[in-house]
């Protein structure tokens, strides 16, 4: 085989954290000839970007599992690398206004419970005291997660990476890969742009750029580049250290401390999706800003938040990040095998809780490819579960960019309670 340029036992395309979570969670089950592929900086991509929230108020079990995994990988590497990371488990506060909002919650409450986590329903005083900006007289139920938190994006990337080449796994950056190699459905390496590369495994992770990548195939990665945005306001004191996250569904907002003041994120009622084989190959390089339609929807979105947060119309806001992450139309994430192929796996379409998930993507790509039982049931995240797709069709970059919008199940239009209450 002596065209190939390099060989490895798996090939892991993509150092965000996803990629990251898989090299360090092989190399922990004793798969340590990995070899990580990325063609920019190591997360720079959308984990440089994510606001970090690790929230556990989800539907199904599986996912919660994922996130919890992400906090037992945090605690091992801290014990690895020999440093704090910084992780902070302040836990969070969800209030829901309406009666939708509650039904949904309640059910999500009933998962969390089951998944072994501490939920509860708290009071309004109690709510005041943990975070003294929120005016919750009219909220129809309150509850505070404590395992809830929040954690930097690029540094956990960082970090699965450095435990993972402790135990012997390489990491290639500027080495961009412009597609897979199949021989008979059978993935037997990579091409890039310096020449081919050998592997028993390909692990594909590169974030939104995993649609063109998997087409080198023919395969229809479900998912569509959506964006996400957040501002952070000045720091004025308001984001107070230890401080709970807050997430408001109704208003569609979610909330945290960023160096004395709010990271404050705000789910477009109308998300964007781009279309995928038209990206840039650096999310550094994308022009994710409109900035008339972006302080139209702040201010929108800011004073629907008065009767909440009255003093809202106060902060002044100092940042405005974007990203794009990936979204599938039904806003689970997508990790397993195409059909039709073998010696490959696909990881991504996190819907923007990748960072969190992270170690749930990790292991049970370990899994897969150690032939181990599942640790984590997958079978929601079948990465065939829609069918054949056309990623780049604008029929369905709408199904994925709805599921963005109703991630929080919120709703713009406040319900007549906060109303009356102004
Ligand atoms: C604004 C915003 C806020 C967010 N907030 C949260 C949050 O609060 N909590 C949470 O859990 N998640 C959040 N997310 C989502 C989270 O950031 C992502 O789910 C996660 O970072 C995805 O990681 P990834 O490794 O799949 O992708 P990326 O971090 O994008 O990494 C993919 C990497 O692959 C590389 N790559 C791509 N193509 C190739 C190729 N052909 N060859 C070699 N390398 C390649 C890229 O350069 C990139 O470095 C947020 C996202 C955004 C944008």
């Amino acid at each position: 085989m002596s065209q190939y340029i390099d060989q490895a036992d798996v090939i892991v395309i993509g150092g965000g954290v996803i990629g990251a979570s898989v090299a360090y969670h092989l190399t922990k089950s004793g798969i340590s000839d990995v070899l990580v592929l990325e063609r920019n900086e190591l997360a720079s991509g959308a984990s440089a970007r994510s606001a970090g929230c690790f929230t556990h108020s989800r539907s199904d079990v599986s996912t919660i599992r994922m996130i919890n995994r992400t906090r037992e990988a945090i605690a091992e590497l801290e014990e690895i690398l020999g440093e704090p990371f910084g992780f902070r488990q302040h836990g969070s506060v969800r209030a829901v206004f309406s009666e939708p909002r509650l039904q949904e919650m309640v059910a999500m409450e009933a998962v969390m419970q089951r998944a072994g986590l501490g939920v509860r329903e708290i009071d309004i005083h109690e709510a005041s005291e943990l975070v003294p900006w929120l005016k919750l007289d009219n909220a129809v139920r309150t509850i505070f997660v404590p395992e809830d938190g929040y954690a930097d994006g690029a540094l956990l990337a960082t970090s699965y990476l450095r435990a993972a080449r402790l135990s012997g796994a390489r990491v290639r950056r500027g080495v961009n890969v412009t597609g897979l190699i199949a021989e008979d459905g059978q993935i037997v390496g990579v091409e890039t742009e310096e020449g081919p590369i050998q592997s028993r495994w390909v692990v594909s992770a590169p974030g939104v750029w995993g649609i063109s990548v998997a087409g080198s195939i023919n395969f229809g990665f479900p998912g569509a580049p959506t964006r996400s945005h957040y501002w952070i306001t000045k720091p004025d004191g308001t984001g107070r250290p230890g401080q709970p996250n807050v997430q408001l569904p109704d208003v569609r907002a979610y909330f945290r401390s960023e160096v004395g003041g709010l990271l404050v994120g705000l789910q477009e009622p109308q998300s964007r999706t781009y279309d995928p084989l038209q990206l840039e190959e650096d999310m550094g390089h994308m022009n994710l800003f409109d900035d008339a339609y972006d302080l139209d929807l702040l201010v929108e979105q800011a004073s629907a938040l008065e009767p909440i947060i009255p003093d809202v119309v106060k902060w002044g806001f100092a940042h405005h990040i974007a990203g794009l992450s990936m979204y599938t139309p039904d806003g689970k994430f997508v990790v397993g095998r195409p059909d039709g192929t073998s010696g490959l796996i696909v990881a991504g379409g996190c819907c923007g809780s990748g960072l969190a998930a992270s170690g749930g993507f990790g292991q049970v790509v370990a899994d897969m490819i150690s032939g181990r039982s599942p640790s984590i049931d997958t079978s929601l995240y079948d990465p065939n579960r829609f069918g054949k797709v056309e990623p780049a069709s604008q029929e369905f970059r709408d199904r994925c960019a709805a599921a963005r919008s109703s991630k929080s199940r919120g709703n713009l239009n406040l319900p007549s309670s906060l109303v009356a209450a102004q």
